[in-house]
């Protein structure tokens, strides 16, 4: 297989257009090609005001590639396709009479499990929410009814966090094995749509991850393993340094020398155990700040020009830094275009946002979180929890200042700008459900958190027009960006004092987002594979 990079074609060219393409740039014959595929594809939006083309990467079967590689040895854009296939770590010949543990079953856990369950090591998968669909259920409770179920809700349940999400599906991480690959073609295989594997940067949408997180669970379970819900991990059997198993909130003890702690970033009374427990935590910096909502059509508009509404390029995302004066970082967070904010609480009369949008991404509002880092040296010093504390501090507050009912404040950004009260919405009506309540959004968070975005908003006005929009509104507030500790792990993947203790994904500190979240399971479930079956690494 050889592949070929940067070939061009206009954004509406039909798809039969690729074929011939593909001949001509490698001077070939028709019949000489056999096969191809699209490795991936994308559009520089920089172009916007010229002619913007799709940028492919095509591997293609040729008749005689040796020759052709040969012919083509000084063209930079053509060579032999690097071999990422998934390379599983081993299997169990029998089934062994130790079963692996994860806990928690968001994009880590649920990588984690598949990679043991793949490896015929049957893990036992502990997971103290609901199933996705009563998930729904509840967490639609918060959004409509004002009603929270704190084990039941944006955070907590089959899927993880990024259940009810915009699920962007791309990330920065370094990815020397190509796991972040697998994890695309099990979400494919799963009933996601297959161009999560080409494009550049793709998205699944709300409705279509609970699908595929349901079809994952079952795969899960016809290789062996098990997926019980409701089943809170509230302690851990410690033998010396030596991890024997974990107790659950029933009471029920489970052994096993090997378990995988998945639990996402909000699992602050397990973060509470375990320091009780004496396993090494770290503060680690995290982000706070805004959702900031503007109509949907002013982004397209300013990113894309002229191809703004563009059916092949959807609706435009925007990603932004500013280094303010005070020398804090402002940037956007988790883009959600055409989607809505959402609350994000896991804890009663706590308010916090994030973003989601469906596949179509065809809601009137683009929305993103506007933070600004903060970092325990700095802004929370004390002990491995005190950035827990803090969040917890901040969004009991937004609590307060949103009326007691689990709507959050709000206020304009012309209004945020001068300093000023908001007192009636404008031209942008926010999509915050139970609601937003106006007033003014400096008390939410520190000084120079509100200095910093104060500055940063009328900057990104400038890289794109209208950014800082008077009736664009802001909703508080954004704390859960990453979690606030470090669950600290050395070169085999266990914890630094506990073994069989493997902390895994964002709320271990060693992930961010759902594709990084599930490379990360798929790493800490090798460890644990090899760890069982004796293999060197
Ligand atoms: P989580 O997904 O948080 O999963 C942890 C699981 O552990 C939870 O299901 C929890 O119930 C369970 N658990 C916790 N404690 C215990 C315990 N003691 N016992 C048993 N179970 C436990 N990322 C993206 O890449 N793209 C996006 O578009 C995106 N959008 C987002 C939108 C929203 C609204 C939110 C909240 C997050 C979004 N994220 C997005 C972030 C992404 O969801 C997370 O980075 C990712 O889910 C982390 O995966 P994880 O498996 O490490 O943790």
């Amino acid at each position: 297989m050889l592949r070929l990079t940067e070939l061009k074609l206009p954004l509406d060219h039909p798809d039969e257009a690729l074929r011939p393409a593909i001949v001509q740039r490698l001077g070939i014959d028709d019949a000489e090609l056999l096969t191809f595929s699209v490795f991936k594809r994308s559009y520089d939006a920089r172009k916007k005001f010229g002619d913007m083309p799709f940028i492919y990467t095509l591997d293609c079967e040729v008749k005689d590639e040796t020759a052709l590689l040969a012919r083509l040895s000084d063209d930079k854009h053509v060579g032999p396709a690097p071999d990422i296939a998934y390379k599983p770590v081993g299997k169990a010949a029998a089934p062994l009479d130790e079963r692996p543990i994860v806990v928690g079953f968001g994009p880590c856990g649920i990588f984690a499990a598949l990679i043991l369950a793949q490896a015929g090591l049957r893990p036992i998968v502990l997971e103290r929410g609901k199933e996705v669909r009563q998930r729904t259920k509840d967490t639609w409770g918060l959004w409509r009814k004002n009603v929270l179920d704190p084990e039941s809700n944006v955070q907590f349940g089959e899927g993880g966090a990024g259940t009810f999400s915009d699920g962007k599906l791309y990330s920065q991480i370094k990815d020397p094995h190509h796991h972040g690959r697998k994890v695309l073609q099990e979400f494919v295989k799963a009933g996601a749509p297959e161009e999560i594997l080409y494009v550049s940067k793709p998205h699944i949408g709300t409705f279509r991850l609970t699908g595929v997180v349901a079809t994952m669970r079952e795969e899960i379970k016809a290789l062996g393993g098990e997926v019980r819900f409701q089943q809170r991990v509230s302690d851990l059997l410690i033998d010396d340094d030596q991890l024997q198993g974990v107790v659950l909130e029933s009471g029920e003890q489970i052994l096993s020398r090997h378990v995988v702690l998945a639990l996402g970033h909000s699992s602050r009374d397990t973060f509470r155990m375990l320091h009780a427990r004496g396993v090494f935590l770290e503060a680690k910096p995290f982000s706070v700040g805004f959702r900031i909502e503007h109509p949907q059509s002013l982004i397209d508009r300013a990113r894309l020009g002229k191809y703004a509404g563009h059916p092949k390029l959807g609706a435009a995302d925007y990603k932004l830094v500013h280094h303010a004066s005070n020398g804090r970082s402002v940037y956007s967070f988790c883009m959600c275009p055409g989607g809505t904010v959402v609350a994000a609480t896991s804890e009663p009369e706590r308010v916090v946002t994030n973003g989601m949008s469906q596949y179509s991404r065809n809601e009137r509002n683009a929305n993103a979180g506007i933070v600004v880092g903060i970092t325990p040296e700095q802004d929370y010093p004390g002990g491995p929890l005190a950035g827990v504390e803090l969040q917890e501090r901040l969004e009991s507050h937004a609590y307060v200042l949103g009326g007691r009912n689990y709507e959050a404040p709000g206020q304009l950004v012309g209004d945020f700008i001068k300093g000023e009260p908001s007192t009636a919405l404008g031209d942008v009506q926010p999509s915050y459900k139970p609601g937003v309540k106006l007033g003014d959004l400096a008390p939410s968070l520190p000084d120079f958190a509100i200095e910093a975005i104060r500055e940063a908003l009328p900057a990104f006005g400038k890289q794109i027009k209208g950014f800082d929009l008077a009736d664009a509104v802001l909703t508080g507030i954004e704390t859960r960006t990453s979690s606030p500790v470090r669950i600290t792990r050395g070169d085999n993947l266990q914890s630094l004092n506990l073994k069989g203790l493997y902390p895994a994904g964002e709320g271990a500190g060693y992930a961010g987002g759902i594709l990084s979240a599930g490379v990360d399971g798929i790493r800490v479930a090798e460890a644990v594979a090899r760890d069982m079956l004796g293999l060197q690494r």
